[in-house]
């Protein structure tokens, strides 16, 4: 099942329990607005390439939409629009005061120089300025793109609007970023995991963790598991896998990474096969990277206790129902990796203030709201008598509900 129908099936699951009628479903699901642009540039070599871009802006019923820009080649409409609806419920889970977007570019990021990167990402800015907006729609970075991605949007937006910080977040700290952005969306996943470990009377001291992913969200994840005491077991990223049931080293795992060295060269672990990585024995498995990678091929092998989605859709309802047989406790998406978008309205909300909090209020916020969206998960998971991922969707969902029928559509 692609993402954008799993997305929907999640939906309209939530939307059944909430008791919402058939019309309201169907303006709650359809999006707000979908774009598409061509990105043509010269390539260094004096070529030109032509790239597709998208912005899909899902819903803005609580606020100006936001949502992340990918530079990937699997990047299409269909995901795209899969992505934007799932920032809607996310924001919402989170209870921030805004909707959902997502952007990208279908394209291979690690095959173009800076200098063509910059020159794709001010056409799609050019392409798309009008529609975005600080009080409309504000992009972040999300794979394949950063807060470099981040400083040249802002600086071509500048061009048409005058000097607006707050058009984008995740940018770098000297254009206004906020502290503790980077590290946002792992540490997101970390308080998400120490909120549902809590509850089942344990900690992440002594745990064992498998991460897939070792970007923006797996590495800091990483990080700060291993910092809590927890055991990381095994890695992996596109370029391969490597375990160490000793637990691996991971700041110097990190210092290998910022000197170039790729994951699969680290000296302090064993080679693994990529596909064995999701089915290593381990208390909490951390997918932190593409969406769609735990499905009915692979679901009952899994040996996990407790699944953090770091990654968007990383697990597709197929697979969805047969951990669930199987007792595995998943931490939905739209809240686990909520932390990212968190801190981007941090951002945005010292921007519009013109004032920059420290790093330790920014985390202290951070762990409030994610906490905060724990309790009103099992709330909802006791109301509606359902899963984590149902918590997380009937939370979301109603809010923007309630939201939409309060605006009202009279013309
Ligand atoms: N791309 C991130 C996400 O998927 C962050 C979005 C944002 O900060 O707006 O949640």
């Amino acid at each position: 099942m692609n993402a954008l129908a799993a997305t929907c099936r999640n939906f309209r699951q939530a939307s059944r329990l909430l008791g919402i009628d058939s019309k309201l479903e169907k303006s709650l699901v359809i999006p707000f607005r979908e774009v598409k642009v061509e990105c043509t540039i010269p390539r260094d070599d004096g070529s030109l390439a032509s790239f597709v871009g998208f912005r899909v802006q899902h819903d803005n019923a609580r606020g100006p939409m936001k949502g992340g820009i990918r530079y990937h080649p699997e990047v299409d409409p269909s995901e795209v629009n899969a992505l934007a609806q799932l920032m809607t419920w996310k924001t919402a889970v989170a209870d921030l005061p805004y909707g959902g977007a997502k952007g990208g570019i279908g394209c291979s990021p690690g095959d173009l120089s800076d200098s063509e990167l910059e020159r794709l990402t001010r056409v799609f800015t050019q392409k798309i300025h009008d529609l975005i907006g600080t009080h409309t729609d504000v992009p972040a970075p999300d794979m394949g793109t950063n807060s470099q991605t981040m400083a040249w949007i802002l600086d071509e937006y500048s061009k048409f609007h005058g000097h607006s910080p707050a058009i984008v977040t995740g940018k770098p700290i000297d254009l206004g970023g906020s502290l503790g952005r980077e590290a946002a969306t792992g540490q997101g996943v970390v308080f998400s995991t120490e909120a549902l470990l809590a509850e089942h009377g344990k900690s992440i001291s002594g745990l064992s963790f498998v991460i897939q992913g070792f970007g923006n969200v797996g590495s800091w994840a990483a990080q700060i598991f291993h910092e809590k005491g927890g055991k990381v077991i095994a890695i992996g990223d596109a370029t391969g896998a490597i375990k160490n049931p000793n637990g691996i080293d991971i700041p110097a795992l990190m210092a290998h990474k910022n000197e170039g060295g790729l994951l699969k060269d680290f000296k302090g672990a064993d080679a693994l096969d990529s596909k064995e990585l999701l089915v290593q024995e381990c208390d909490v498995l951390v997918p932190s990277a593409l969406g769609g990678v735990l499905h009915r091929e692979n679901a009952a092998d899994v040996k996990a206790k407790y699944i953090i989605e770091g990654a968007n859709h990383p697990t597709d309802p197929e697979a969805d129902e047969i951990l669930s047989k199987k007792g595995v406790v998943i931490l939905p998406d739209i809240y686990a990796n909520a932390g990212g978008v968190i801190v981007s309205y941090f951002e945005w909300v010292q921007n519009i203030q013109g004032f920059m909090w420290d790093e330790d209020k920014v985390k202290m916020e951070l762990q409030r709201y994610m906490r905060g969206a724990f309790t009103n998960i099992k709330a909802m998971c006791k109301t509606h008598d359902c899963n984590l991922r149902m918590g997380a969707f009937t939370l979301g969902v109603n809010r923007v509900a309630r939201a939409t029928l309060l605006r009202g559509w009279e013309a």
